[in-house]
């Protein structure tokens, strides 16, 4: 065969494999519901399809025979070449990254006080208890924002204010999946002991497997129980919380205790969350789908850290209702993926769209590495999500800031809870704009693998996020049976 002919072959097979892919985007962004990218899903694949038109054309009249043809048939072959090389290569590479948490560590690091998260104070000081004496005489300043914001029913304020008069089925299934962390928050189940079966058993010893074995186990029994991703860790005393501060079972006396984890390991998974539930947030569909997660999250850790009693070993169960570690910074350091600029774990499969649960333990296991997927870089010229955030809570800046010895974005919390306490919901707007966050269609796989190893990747489809999506998307229409309107 001619390299000339060579030339036209492949050239007509890469604009045909370019169509496949524009029609296939289409067909994604109709199954999305996304109107406006499905407007310019279709000027690019009818543009990709006139290329292809045209060039096939070109070739029917024998332009490619004449020497201005074959010279332009190597110029464009070489520009593909050039631009799949440039869309594939790894560039812009960030070494900080696969050290994990330690990799943006700038200075020390003062383990973050459970009494001082925003849920525990509502929650745990009650006033006039000696839990609200306590604290708030080392912390006044924090006393009358607390007190508001409890008049005001708490960080989520009334439930599905937003929504209202339409909001009392989504906030009845928000409420039923929120109780299931609770049901299994008592200290047996969060730290179960050994199945009475297996106590008599258990006396002689433990199980020994190998730390392979028992990851490759844990690992398959999380997915079995519907964790997406799964994640080994050492655990860093950095994430892990210094004091008890949230009370759930009456169990005052825990409130105030240090808090001190010899497990040297944890098993960090992640749940996707429904694309088409944070659609259209920051209604009620979205609050539906985090307390569904988080009680998912409480169904999986806490049957993994009973499977690990069952074993012999100690475990302990993080969910909604019982933590005793920060999560992302565990994900990270467990190779589930990066924090962004908007403070929640992404990750390459799903983007931020992820629940998170763990279980720590002493059971030997063999830890995952820390992953570079991009995200500081993206994060860095995208802003996507603090243009977006209602209540401007996201920092705007191009570099992370220092913030308790770690380079990190940080938000503003208070102004966050602010706007949730507002709309009655957990908002997720940032989640939902976030780039990452799109359904994991072939096409969006193919930018996403694109975006994670590539710099220039990034820029472009930055920008065409922006183009396909809006940069201020709008919220979606919910599945009918969680709408939230008079329809
Ligand atoms: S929206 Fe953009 S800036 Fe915000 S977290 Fe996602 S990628 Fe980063
Ligand atoms: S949850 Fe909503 S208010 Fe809070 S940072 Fe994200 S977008 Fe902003």
């Amino acid at each position: 065969m001619s390299l000339h002919v060579f030339l036209i072959l492949l050239l007509a097979l890469g604009l045909a494999v370019q169509a496949c892919i524009g029609l296939w985007f289409l067909l994604s962004c109709i199954w999305e519901k996304e109107p406006r990218a499905t407007v310019f899903a279709w000027l690019q694949f009818l543009g990709m399809l006139g290329l292809l038109i045209f060039f096939l054309f070109l070739s029917r009249i024998g332009f490619f025979d004449t020497g201005a043809g074959f010279a332009s048939l190597v110029g464009v072959t070489l520009l593909a070449v050039l631009c799949a090389f440039l869309g594939l290569v790894k560039m812009g590479k960030n070494p900080k990254a696969l050290l994990g948490t330690q990799g943006l560590m700038v200075g020390p690091v003062k383990r973050f006080d459970e009494r001082d998260q925003v849920f525990a104070r509502n929650r745990a000081l009650r006033p006039k208890s000696e839990q609200y004496k306590a604290y708030y005489r080392e912390h006044p300043e924090m006393e009358a924002l607390d007190a508001d914001r409890r008049v005001r029913g708490g960080p989520i304020g009334s439930p599905g204010i937003i929504d209202r008069p339409h909001s009392d089925a989504n906030v009845a299934m928000a409420l039923a999946s929120l109780s299931m962390p609770h049901y299994l928050s008592g200290s047996d189940k969060v730290k179960p002991q050994a199945h009475f079966l297996l106590k008599e058993k258990l006396k002689a010893g433990k199980v020994v497997l190998s730390p392979e074995e028992a990851t490759e186990r844990i690992k398959g029994f999380a997915r079995n129980l519907g964790a997406d991703l799964v994640g080994i860790t050492e655990v860093s005393p950095h994430w892990v919380y210094s004091h008890r501060g949230e009370i759930f079972n009456e169990n005052w006396e825990d409130w105030g205790k240090e808090i001190s984890l010899d497990h040297k390991f944890a098993i960090v998974f992640a749940e996707e969350m429904s694309f088409e539930m944070i659609g259209p947030a920051p209604h009620t569909p979205t609050v539906i789908e985090s307390m569904k997660d988080y009680a998912k999250g409480a169904f999986i850790s806490t049957q993994l850290a009973a499977m690990i009693a069952n074993l012999g070993y100690s475990a302990g169960a993080n969910h909604l209702r019982h933590y005793e570690a920060i999560l992302p910074p565990l994900a990270v350091d467990a190779g589930l993926g990066e924090v962004g600029r908007l403070g929640y774990l992404i990750t390459r499969e799903f983007g931020p769209r992820v629940r998170l649960g763990a279980v720590t333990t002493d059971l030997p296991l063999v830890p995952d590495k820390p992953v570079d997927i991009g995200v500081v870089d993206f994060c860095g010229f995208c802003r996507k999500c603090a243009v977006c955030c209602p209540s401007g809570s996201i920092p705007l800046d191009k570099d992370p800031d220092t913030f308790n010895g770690s380079l990190r974005w940080k938000l503003n919390d208070a102004t966050c809870f602010e706007y949730w306490g507002k709309v009655g919901t957990d908002c997720n707007v940032c989640m939902k704009v976030c780039p990452w966050s799109h359904a994991r269609t072939f096409p969006h796989r193919l930018i996403v693998s694109m975006i994670s190893r590539n710099h220039l990747s990034r820029r472009i489809f930055s920008i065409m996020d922006d183009i396909f999506y809006g940069r201020k998307p709008k919220p979606k229409v919910a599945p009918s049976w969680a709408r939230f309107g008079s329809g």
